[in-house]
């Protein structure tokens, strides 16, 4: 028997109480299947720094390099909002992914029908949307040096530097077509080759490992302007998007707009042996402690935990549970209309589970 060791950081606000969903959720899942998790919980963020004076305690990231998987709630809030740079809450968050070496961060975004009238877009526009922004995260122009400030003239001028290497580029684009190939087969790069010298690079050899390692996949090249707009006009064009760290921040953000609530959306990020899986959603401190969060996108992180984990069946198993309990008209506040049986973060859970199929 499969016994993964998880750790746990619940962090701040909703997060212990979409962590505490998602957890009951992987046990039900592996309960009637030949694994098991265990969990060791730790503090990160606002918890950490209240108990450690450290958002990410060298212990707790001790802990997270010797286990299977993380899965993370959300850090932040109000209390800690006076501290500054290593001292923030995020930036635990930071350091997390840096030291696991999680180089690529996967946000799938789907409109099941049962959600298709919670978008801001039209309906028949985002109806059956499933896609993957997979974003290159730890280079480009976030991290590229040289970067700073100096004087100049009468005033002063700033600059940062994108920069990208083709093993950067090759791994995360290799990431990026291998999901294409466990879905429909089809990968939109995106950068901004017409104006970037960097861009041009990335177009190149996204090209050139698609032609020797990936040629049954669909490959287009896309700008990033065109990308921003095509998203909006027509989401269900795209299988997998591939992109760069700033591109990709961005882009993952709108496509993140097409279900109707941040509280749908998933995350893994990959790519070191360790993974990190944590809802896109932040510890929404104007409704933490009151029932309301939605628990899915916790819930969907664990999914992803399972793929990675290499337990598709039962990732598979949680998805079909999330469609089956929003076909049955349950929905937390944020996607609560008429029509709809308003449950609390703990009924969304236990609804979940109770559509668990049978293996
Ligand atoms: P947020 O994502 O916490 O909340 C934005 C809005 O979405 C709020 O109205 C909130 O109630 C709602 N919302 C978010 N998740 C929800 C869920 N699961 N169910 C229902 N509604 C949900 O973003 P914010 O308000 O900008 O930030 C709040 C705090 O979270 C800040 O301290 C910020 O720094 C932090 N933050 C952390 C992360 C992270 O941990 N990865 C990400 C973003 C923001």
């Amino acid at each position: 028997m499969n016994n993964y060791s998880i750790v746990l950081l619940p962090g701040d606000g909703i997060g212990p109480e979409v962590v505490a969903e998602a957890v009951a959720t992987l046990d039900a899942v592996a309960a009637p299947r030949d694994f098991a998790f265990r969990y060791t919980e730790q503090p990160v963020g606002g918890a950490a720094l209240d108990t450690h004076n450290d958002p990410l305690p060298d212990a707790v990231l001790e802990h997270c390099l010797a286990a299977n998987a993380v899965l993370l709630g959300a850090v932040g809030g109000a209390k800690w909002d006076h501290l500054t740079g290593a001292q923030r809450p995020e930036s635990g968050l930071l350091k997390l992914r840096k030291a696991l070496g999680a180089f690529a961060n996967l946000r799938p975004v789907m409109v099941p029908d049962a959600l298709a009238t919670a978008s801001p877009l039209r309906a028949e526009a985002v109806r059956g949307t499933d896609l993957l922004v997979v974003r290159e995260l730890t280079g480009g122009i976030y991290f590229g040096e040289p970067r700073g400030r100096a004087p100049e003239g009468d005033g002063e001028k700033a600059f940062n530097t994108m920069v990208y290497h083709t093993t950067e580029i090759e791994r995360v684009a290799r990431i990026a077509f291998d999901w294409a190939d466990k879905r429909r087969r089809r990968i939109t790069s995106v950068d901004k080759a017409n104006v970037l010298v960097v861009s041009q690079l990335w177009r190149e050899t996204v090209q050139k490992l698609h032609d020797q390692d990936f040629p049954a996949i669909e490959l287009e090249h896309m700008y990033v302007d065109n990308a921003a707009m095509q998203l909006v006009l027509n989401p269900r064009q795209f299988d997998v998007i591939v992109t760069g760290n700033l591109f990709g921040d961005i882009l993952s953000d709108a496509a993140a707009t097409l279900g109707g609530s941040l509280g749908l959306l998933p995350s893994a990020s990959i790519g070191g042996p360790v993974g990190l899986f944590e809802p896109v959603h932040g510890s929404a401190p104007d409704i933490a402690g009151q029932g309301k969060a939605n628990p899915i996108a916790a819930i969907l992180s664990v999914a992803m935990m399972l793929d990675f984990l290499e337990q598709p069946a039962a990732a598979q198993a949680v998805r079909r549970a999330v469609d089956a309990a929003l076909d049955a008209g349950a929905r937390t506040a944020d996607l609560c209309r008429d029509g709809h049986r308003r449950v609390s973060t703990k009924e969304m859970g236990e609804e979940i589970r109770r559509n668990l199929p049978t293996p």
